[in-house]
């Protein structure tokens, strides 16, 4: 192979950037491949909560892996942190949702059941511990619940995790796009570049290169800033989330629009619709600066858990992506899943596999 690196990441998003620094991390020699720079994709402005068990409330697999994911995260951050003096900005405070729905989450409330006797922690808030929380919420909202997870500043997160993956020799390579795959080999606009294997790791643009039954889903946001204390932590309303962040500034998203295509204009009527679901929840956003509305590509799949797996046909490709709305809180156990299989031998989980579109 003489010069080849022994693994070339193509997508220089959280999940190649994820895998960058873990596979590094791990003493392979790892280069990424990015179109743009590392962050340019749907990674730049999502809102980084880390929340399985609002996302995954039914449970099963999505929920086990998110809530490995968290604990991971913790490991990470810590790392990162004495790598390169910045960790992720990780905050795990929690996760709250509130409800219009007065005297909702009951002793019987099916969501707190299951999720207790999954063993989850899931807290029931009044309308007094909701203000701790989240000081300006509508006077209106009295019921709610806390969970575990929290957050991290999406784009800052992704560059970290690209840079700890740099200090451990990693070496990433801005505006080199990849429009071919072969086996263990890619061709780019920089000539062609082979590995002991390839990642694929394009986001919503996975489809491009590898044969998967991926499609772009398109969410808007709104990023405000406003000086008075909303909230705490991340907080769900019933149509509209509201994510405080370290910046003092307030993410509110999102929209979901399967049919939208590679679409990536925000719309008025999108954010229009954002900012008055966003001041229903807390007035004050109502005199609230508006900062950046932005739009992305979640990259999704049928079942919506990601694919982590061997492309078929060939030996030395591997495609991973499609994290939909979970590509930040899955984005440390998927690279822990690849590292075990390539420096462990351990089996890829049949959760992310080809194998379950078949039999789907
Ligand atoms: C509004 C919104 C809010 C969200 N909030 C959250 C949240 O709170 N929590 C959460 O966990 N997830 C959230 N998500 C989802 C999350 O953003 C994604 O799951 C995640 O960012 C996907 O990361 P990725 O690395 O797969 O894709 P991307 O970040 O899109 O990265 C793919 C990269 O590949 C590059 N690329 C593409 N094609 C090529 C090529 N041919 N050659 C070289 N490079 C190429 C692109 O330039 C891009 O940088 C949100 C998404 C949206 C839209």
């Amino acid at each position: 192979m003489g010069d080849a690196p022994d693994v070339l990441i193509v997508g220089g998003g959280v999940i190649g950037c994820a895998l960058a620094y873990d596979l590094a991390a791990s003493g392979l020699d790892v280069t990424v491949l990015e179109q743009e720079r590392v962050g340019a994709g749907v990674s730049y402005g999502a809102g980084g909560m880390l929340a399985p068990q609002i996302e995954f409330a039914q449970g099963g697999p999505g929920l086990e892996w998110g809530m490995r994911s968290l604990t991971l995260y913790q490991e990470w951050d810590e790392a990162i942190r004495q790598r390169i003096g910045f960790g992720l900005d990780l905050d795990l405070s929690g996760i709250v949702r509130v409800t219009n729905t007065p005297n909702a989450w009951g002793p019987s409330d099916p969501f707190i059941r299951r999720h207790t006797q999954m063993g989850y922690v899931v807290k029931r808030l009044d309308a007094s511990t909701i203000r701790e929380w989240a000081p300006q919420i509508h006077p209106a909202i009295t019921s709610g619940i806390w969970v575990v997870g929290g957050q991290v500043d999406a784009y800052r997160a992704t560059r970290m995790m690209a840079q700890a993956a740099v200090s451990h020799n990693a070496l990433i390579r801005s505006g080199v796009m990849v429009t071919g795959i072969e086996d263990g080999c890619v061709m780019t606009t920089a000539g062609r570049l082979c590995a002991q294997m390839v990642i694929v790791a394009t986001g919503a643009w996975l489809p491009h290169l590898v044969d998967v039954p991926l499609k772009p889903v398109k969410g808007q946001r709104l990023l405000v800033a406003l000086p008075q204390l909303l909230a705490r932590v991340p907080i769900f309303g019933d149509n509209i989330y509201v994510v405080p962040k370290a910046s003092g500034q307030y993410f509110l998203g999102a929209t979901t629009e399967p049919e939208a295509g590679y679409d990536q204009n925000p719309t008025l009527e999108a954010l229009m619709d954002l900012g008055t679901a966003a001041v229903g929840l807390f007035p004050e956003l109502r005199h609230a600066s508006v900062i950046e509305p932005w739009a992305g590509l979640r990259p999704v799949l049928p079942g919506e858990l990601p694919l982590i797996a061997r492309v078929p046909r060939y030996e030395r490709v591997l495609a991973v992506g499609g994290h939909y709305r979970h590509g930040f809180l899955l984005a440390p156990i998927t690279a822990r899943i690849v590292r075990d299989w390539m420096v462990s031998n351990a089996p890829l989980p049949p959760d992310f596999s080809y194998q379950r579109f078949e039999t789907a």
